[in-house]
């Protein structure tokens, strides 16, 4: 099998209504989407963090046989490609073309899965404009636990107000039984991290995600050493194996969190998932982006065993994005829902998933 083309998409997608976490205000969620073509008629998709450079990518590509995923990753590495959010969406096409070479899903190309349902976390709970912001959360919360979902993730980092004041309302509308773990998205200094984390721990939270600067591998280190009854969660935005090494290996987490769109696409992610399980740290993938992202996380994410298997293990979570996202919900023929708390894993070829190109064309933009 040959590459024969490659194609590059930058979607665009507008919100009805904006959204925030600790950072930013969400008003479009955006991709980077490649389709690659080959000589057996194959086509395979990937989803990347960042733009793809189109003839670049054309120029490493094309006359490659989709079976050296690995050597084509290194390659794609030392040609200047220095951006691994960029390579992971080559990788995650080329995998989907393997699966689909070879008739299966990619979850047996990786081993085979430890599950085919995995229960999931409504992962929602952004700040919006609204008069009464605290009754909206709470509303939301409840609406997740009626749907069935045992774990929800709430935003945090927007000041300890904020923080404590909401998450104490939502553990008391939801009840003792599900697990409800909070996110900072880096919002925090470390002072302020371990401060707001012994309030909010109060609460019996399941983690406390990015309290502080994604690469600071001290700061987290003391956050997760002062909150010694919070978990830490992290590394949604690190590039590559050896941007978590240091993480991992000191212990800056106890739960690693990489994404396959960022981290380099299976190749890489299958290196990482080792990493953490050697240093007895629990990996449940990072999902944020369109259909193709979500087919691949649930790819990944039915091969990861529980550590250590037994009766009872901890819940493999796997972040189900609640937010608004047309990408996610409308770009493949036959989108990925919920059933019940759980996210069922498809078992067809390669990624599963079919593309709507009708969609894809319609939030194209340059
Ligand atoms: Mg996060």
């Amino acid at each position: 099998m040959k590459i024969t083309d490659v194609r590059c998409y930058h979607l665009s997608y507008p919100l009805q209504e904006a959204f925030a976490n600790s950072r930013t205000w969400v008003h479009h969620r955006t991709a980077h989407v490649v389709e690659i073509h080959t000589d057996s008629g194959h086509i395979g998709w990937g989803e990347g963090m960042a733009r793809l450079p189109q003839e670049a990518t054309k120029t490493h590509l094309l006359g490659r046989d989709p079976f050296d995923s690995r050597r084509i990753w290194l390659d794609l590495a030392e040609h200047g490609w220095g951006n691994i959010a960029a390579i992971s969406a080559v990788d995650i096409a080329l995998w989907d073309l393997r699966g689909k070479a070879l008739e299966l899903p990619i979850y047996q190309l990786l081993g085979g899965a430890s599950r085919h349902r995995i229960p999931a976390y409504a992962s929602g709970l952004f700040r919006r404009e609204r008069a009464d912001n605290t009754a909206a959360l709470v509303d939301e919360a409840q609406g997740y636990a009626d749907a069935g979902f045992g774990a929800i993730k709430m935003k945090v980092g927007q000041g300890i107000g904020y923080d404590t004041t909401n998450v104490g309302a939502i553990r008391q509308a939801i009840g003792k039984d599900i697990l409800f773990a909070v996110d900072a998205n880096c919002g925090y200094d470390v002072g302020t991290a371990i401060a707001v984390g012994r309030r909010l721990a109060e609460h019996d939270l399941y983690w406390f995600e990015e309290p502080v600067g994604a690469n600071d591998v001290a700061g987290n280190i003391e956050v997760r050493q002062a909150l010694s009854s919070l978990p830490i969660a992290g590394g949604e935005q690190l590039q590559g194996l050896t941007a978590f090494r240091d993480m991992i290996s000191q212990r800056a987490f106890d739960i690693v969190q990489p994404n396959l769109s960022i981290a380099g696409g299976f190749t890489e992610c299958q290196r990482i998932e080792a990493l953490a399980q050697a240093h007895g740290l629990r990996v449940l993938p990072h999902m944020w982006g369109t259909a193709i992202r979500l087919a691949a996380t649930v790819q990944w994410h039915a091969t990861i065993p529980d550590e250590p298997e037994g009766i009872s293990p901890q819940p493999s979570l796997f972040e189900f994005d609640m937010t608004e996202n047309g990408l996610r919900t409308q770009l493949a023929c036959e989108p990925i829902k919920t059933v019940d708390g759980y996210v069922p894993v498809p078992g067809a070829p390669g990624l599963g998933i079919e593309i709507n190109r009708q969609v894809l064309e319609r939030y194209a933009v340059q």
